[in-house]
């Protein structure tokens, strides 16, 4: 084992010097346009430099630093800052009919090898930090950690785990179960009923290694149950998660259609209100007062309602709530940006499939959204959701390198968002 000690330390310096080799050198990225989000205009003729993980400079002009620094060259492009999504799945995919059987032949381990292709796909369409809202089993913590160590490519996750319910709610993972299979899921699997299962759901999440909490305030769309909007969560165990999820400084992120389960989650102090369906104007009042921002994923309510009109792609049970939720989320989107409700772009993909969420702009300016304000809720609202607005969400000295480029000018045509042709996260290009 002696002899083997010179050589490792031979090993060990040559490895010093690449890396410090590699470190040394700046990344020079010069911008025909530049979109920063920190203002609503559209800069041109810049130079973004990057040192390490982090943008060191915006400078006017071409730079190209010196030998031996890295040039690339998105004269053609509009360079912004990384896309965010508030509302993924990243460990599945709906399939139509099929989806349903995963329950009873799909293991752990499945759902967590399928997230791999999918967090790849959502990175490579630009978007380079994802909040996932809700999987099986923990499998997007272990995602998280694996693309952390950079086993696995794929976006920043903020998982919430596994969502927490009511008995027989959206999110109960036995909804639709013959009764010999159903059991009786507690807190652990993200169902509770009264406030001391709420505040052990919530710290079972933050044992399980969650960043925040999900709930499911009212009835969902695709759950095997009958009600699509009611409230589901009582007064008193909203208050319990909201409090026990702020000790351990976690947000909550809820699902809502009906309009009482989002007025009770406001008032209890939650931070997101997800695809918020039937919201009137004293929600937006509630809204506004108490800084709470909207998720709409416009993009799922239109894939749900197209897929509706399908025979036998949901269950019977499922079909009309498709049907009749589905297509009022953009203008509910419309009124709610009319309102001047804080909008945090989500698409709740994994419902339509990974890879396309930039779908959602187009949805979101044909609403009425100007492209600007439909790439800042992408970018800096995103960041200021998860109060991460300090070291990402925008083009600026000191923040994380977490850049994203396309050919021509994303205002003039939003689309051209669907086409991403150059992906950096934390100063390491992707794609290109
Ligand atoms: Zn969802």
């Amino acid at each position: 084992m002696k002899t083997n000690k010179p050589i490792h330390a031979v090993l060990l310096a040559t490895l010093l010097l690449s890396v410090s080799a590699s470190v040394l050198a700046d990344t020079y990225i010069y911008a025909g346009k530049l979109i920063t989000s920190a203002d609503s205009k559209l800069h041109s003729d810049k130079t973004v430099i990057v040192k390490d993980n982090k943008i060191l400079e915006v400078k006017d002009g071409k730079v190209k630093g010196g030998d031996s620094d890295r040039f690339i060259d998105l004269s053609d492009s509009t360079l912004m800052p990384g896309l965010m999504d508030m509302h993924t799945h990243l460990s599945f995919q709906n399939e139509g009919p099929s989806s349903y059987m995963k329950r009873y032949t799909n293991n752990e381990a499945d759902y967590a090898i399928e997230s791999v292709t999918f967090a790849e796909k959502t990175l490579m369409a630009g978007f380079t930090l994802v909040r996932n809202l809700g999987d099986i089993a923990n499998e997007t913590v272990a995602l998280r950690k694996a693309i952390d160590r950079g086993t696995v490519v794929g976006p920043r996750i903020y998982t919430s785990a596994k969502s927490i319910a009511t008995t027989g709610g959206h999110a109960d993972p036995s909804n639709g179960m013959s009764s010999n299979l159903m059991g009786d899921p507690g807190p652990r699997d993200g169902v509770i009923n009264g406030v001391a299962e709420a505040r052990k759901a919530v710290r079972q999440r933050y044992k399980d290694g969650a960043d925040l909490i999900k709930i499911t305030a009212t009835g969902g769309v695709l759950s095997v149950a009958k009600n699509g909007q009611n409230p589901q969560f009582m007064k008193d165990e909203l208050e319990a998660i909201v409090q026990t999820a702020n000790d351990y400084g976690m947000t909550v992120a809820v699902h809502a259609h009906g309009k009482e389960g989002m007025k009770r989650a406001i008032l209890a102090g939650v931070d997101s209100i997800e695809h918020g369906t039937y919201m009137d104007n004293e929600i937006f009042r509630l809204m506004r007062k108490h800084d709470v921002f909207y998720v709409p994923t416009i993009l799922a309510g239109n894939f749900v309602a197209e897929k509706a009109k399908i025979d036998g792609y949901f269950p019977a049970i499922v079909r009309p709530k498709a049907a009749a939720i589905g297509p009022l989320i953009q203008s509910t989107f419309a009124r709610a940006h009319e309102n001047g409700v804080m909008i945090a772009f989500g698409t709740d993909s994994g419902v339509s499939a990974h890879g396309d969420n930039a779908k959602e702009f187009e949805l979101m300016v044909e609403a009425g959204m100007s492209a600007m304000d439909a790439i800042r809720s992408a970018t800096l609202n995103t960041a200021k959701l998860l109060k991460i607005e300090d070291t990402l969400g925008t083009v600026e000295p000191g923040k994380f390198a977490d850049l994203v480029a396309v050919k021509g000018n994303p205002l003039d045509d939003i689309t051209l968002l669907q086409n991403i042709q150059f992906v950096m996260k934390d100063g390491v290009v992707y794609k290109q």
